[in-house]
């Protein structure tokens, strides 16, 4: 299957990212707290009805000993007069002892009642004996005797074995308020304790169920505490793996991905690594925006994503450059198959409101285990290759032990590039533009060379494409052009006014600037506009953008001549005519050099000639290498002819010293062949 739809594909990779994290952690940091917090509720919940059972007998206790007081206070209190128990009781005084307590011991409510003097002697018993189990010494007496009271659970004295709680305490008679001797008491144990026990009861019952509230409540929290970190990790290693504007897979999670592949190896694993870089994306960012820059990257990102197979993984590396992993894949063949797909759908143009934008990129591809097994070497080997791409005509590499033993490294290349242009290590050569009918010339082409320190003199085809493709184009082009002006004035001084031609990169014209820098070198140099020639490739005017358009408009309404470089080696044929004014057109050698004996291609020559006329443009023709493709180019109506045939580019001193015999206005020199 070939397609995986670009929102499809990263959701998935998001939830099998999330579900990696969550599978094991999430529930379980939820069951861990769910067990974790019943310890302390089930050890609390032991505590609070330990402290209730213990505390049951001491409330039995004080309700005996609260039953006693009103027993006291309603029955004994009234009926006794105030004399000191000692002294014995009167018969009124016992007879209103008796109806006060009577009913009591019957109804059992009361088990016994005593009333003694400090002594101990009894003398008051509801079943009448004074026989007497309670010493008087003993130490609940000598306590009450002092004004306490003692409570305590002990055999009823009636012998029937039941448990009482005694309460002795003193005894104080309503009439004079003072102790006149001990009330010993016995009550019922058993009923009280009933109660506190249903009581007790009661208090566990809403203790458990406050617990087991309290316990869900937590629990609740805690689920939704974990589920939102849960929620809140998984979106955090969304983060850290994928990239915030197109929501690939970031650098990251994509050699994190390859590492994993490549670990399987050992089991036969194979597949390849891929690395896209765009072509001219700063020149998108620098003319049209950074917005417009951003919706690129999202368009290249979708179309990725939409051609490749459904397990291949796409991921953004940083800027322009993207990884793609294609797993399984075994042969160059089989990767170059996946990645025409790929190339083809990347290739469609952009509408971004009202631009139109090409995407080109380049495609570096290395394979596994073929071209290693370290993710460390397979990325610089599918980006040496990439970078070949970049520098070459074609535009997607497959890695190759030949390709890094090259001795023009791009990086190398590049660095000493920018010193070669900051320490004045370029030079510029020159070539005339001969008048064929007259042999006159009024031209020369300014062609860049690199006196290197090492390698000697370093023709364009080496280092051009470096600079095109790194930004190093800018300033070596401001050099050439402010060079070549300078010489000028020289030459000018030395008898001869060339023109000169200066050739301009596709970069130079995408820039929103170029006009203006070109108008101020011109100012600066105290020349004209028409005093340079502007020799434009066929390829920058297909670029079809709508600046390198506006530049070249601009550039000849400021009365720049437009040169078209390289005519006919594009492959837009006539159309660049309806954009650019070309002043010139140049034929490229291609066609010219097999003018003698190819009639084809002299029939093709004859209608470049034509239809450059028509345009009102005058022709030049590249490459003459001797002296009957000159002859026949002179009697086709070509205008000029530049080639080694009449002069090898050379330093403009040697050629001012070769053609300034005489001079006019302009300087018309006759070539000598
Ligand atoms: P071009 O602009 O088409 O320049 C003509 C090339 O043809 C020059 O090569 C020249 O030396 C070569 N040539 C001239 N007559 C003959 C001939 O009779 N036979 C053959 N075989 N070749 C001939 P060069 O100097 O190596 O430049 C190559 C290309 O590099 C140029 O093609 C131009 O596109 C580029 N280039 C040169 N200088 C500059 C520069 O300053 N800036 C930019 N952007 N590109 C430059
Ligand atoms: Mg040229
Ligand atoms: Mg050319």
């Amino acid at each position: 299957m070939r397609t995986a739809h670009f929102g499809g594909h990263a959701a998935d990779l998001d939830l099998m990212t999330s579900r990696r994290w969550n599978a094991p952690t999430g529930p379980r940091l939820f069951l861990v707290y769910v067990a974790v917090s019943l310890v302390p509720i089930v050890l609390l919940g032991a505590v609070l009805m330990w402290h209730d059972e213990r505390t049951g007998g001491e409330r039995a206790l004080a309700q005996g000993r609260a039953q006693a007081d009103v027993i006291m206070q309603m029955a004994i209190a009234p009926a006794l007069d105030g004399r000191p128990l000692s002294e014995g009781l009167s018969d009124s005084e016992m007879t209103r002892l008796w109806s006060a307590t009577d009913l009591a011991v019957y109804s059992g409510s009361l088990n016994a009642i005593r009333l003694r003097a400090f002594s101990g002697e009894v003398v008051f018993a509801d079943n009448g004996t004074r026989t007497d189990p309670l010493s008087g010494d003993s130490p609940q007496f000598v306590l009450a005797v002092r004004g306490g009271t003692s409570t305590e659970v002990v055999t009823a004295p009636s012998g029937s074995g039941e448990q009482v709680i005694r309460v002795l305490q003193p005894v104080v008679p309503k009439a004079t308020g003072q102790a006149t001797g001990v009330l010993e008491l016995y009550l019922p144990y058993e009923p009280i304790a009933a109660a506190v026990r249903a009581q007790q009861h009661q208090t566990q019952l809403y203790l458990a169920g406050g617990l087991g509230v309290m316990y869900v409540v937590l629990g609740l929290v805690s689920w939704s505490t974990t589920r939102r970190l849960r929620q809140y990790a998984a979106e955090q290693t969304h983060h850290a793996r994928h990239d915030s504007l197109t929501g690939l897979p970031n650098r990251a999670w994509f050699r994190h991905q390859l590492d994993e592949a490549l670990g399987r190896v050992t089991d036969g694993a194979k597949g390849a690594v891929v690395l896209v870089d765009l072509d001219h994306f700063k020149e998108v960012n620098d003319t049209v925006g950074h917005q417009a820059g951003d919706e690129l990257l999202r368009v290249v990102a979708r179309r990725l994503s939409d051609h490749v197979r459904t397990d291949d993984i796409v991921a953004r590396l940083g800027g322009d450059e993207f990884g793609i992993m294609l797993p399984g894949v075994s042969s160059r063949d089989e990767a170059l198959a996946v990645l025409r797909d790929v190339q083809t759908g990347l290739g469609e143009n952009v509408v971004l409101g009202d631009v139109t934008l090409t995407v080109e990129a380049s495609i570096g591809i290395a394979l596994y285990p073929e071209h290693g097994t370290d993710l460390s070497d397979l990325l610089h080997n599918a980006d040496t290759a990439m970078y070949h791409g970049k520098r070459g005509s074609d535009r997607m590499v497959v890695w190759d032990p030949m390709i890094a033993t090259q001795p023009t490294n791009w990086h190398i290349v590049r660095t000493e590039l920018q010193r070669a242009i900051d320490e004045n290590e370029l030079e510029l050569h020159y070539q005339p533009k001969v008048e064929l009918s007259t042999g006159t010339v009024h031209e020369v082409e300014a062609l860049v060379r690199w006196n290197h320190p090492v390698r000697g003199l370093v023709p364009p085809a080496e280092f051009i494409p470096v600079a095109e493709s790194s930004m190093l184009i800018h300033p070596l082009t401001t050099w050439v052009i402010r060079r070549a002006l300078a010489d000028q004035r020289q030459w000018r001084t030395s008898g001869v006014d060339w023109r000169v031609s200066v050739n301009i990169s596709a970069h130079n014209i995408e820039s929103p600037t170029f006009v203006e820098e070109v108008l101020a070198l011109i100012g600066s140099a105290d020349a004209r506009p028409d005093d340079l020639n502007l020799e434009l490739t066929e390829t920058v005017i297909i670029t079809d953008s709508v600046i390198a358009d506006e530049t070249v408009a601009r550039l000849s309404a400021a009365g720049f001549p437009i040169s078209l470089d390289d005519f006919g080696t594009g492959n837009t044929g006539l159309q660049q005519f309806r954009h650019v004014p070309a002043a010139e057109v140049k034929i490229d050698a291609m066609f010219v050099r097999d003018l003698a004996v190819s009639a084809n291609d002299r029939n093709l020559v004859a209608a470049m000639i034509d239809i450059t006329h028509r345009l009102g443009a005058r022709v030049v023709a590249e490459g003459i290498e001797d002296a009957r493709c000159a002859d026949w180019l002179r009697s086709a109506g070509c205008d000029l002819g530049q080639g080694f045939f009449f002069q090898r580019p050379a330093r403009w001193t040697d050629l001012v010293a070769r053609y300034s015999v005489a001079a006019d206005s302009r300087t018309r020199e006759v070539v000598g062949r």
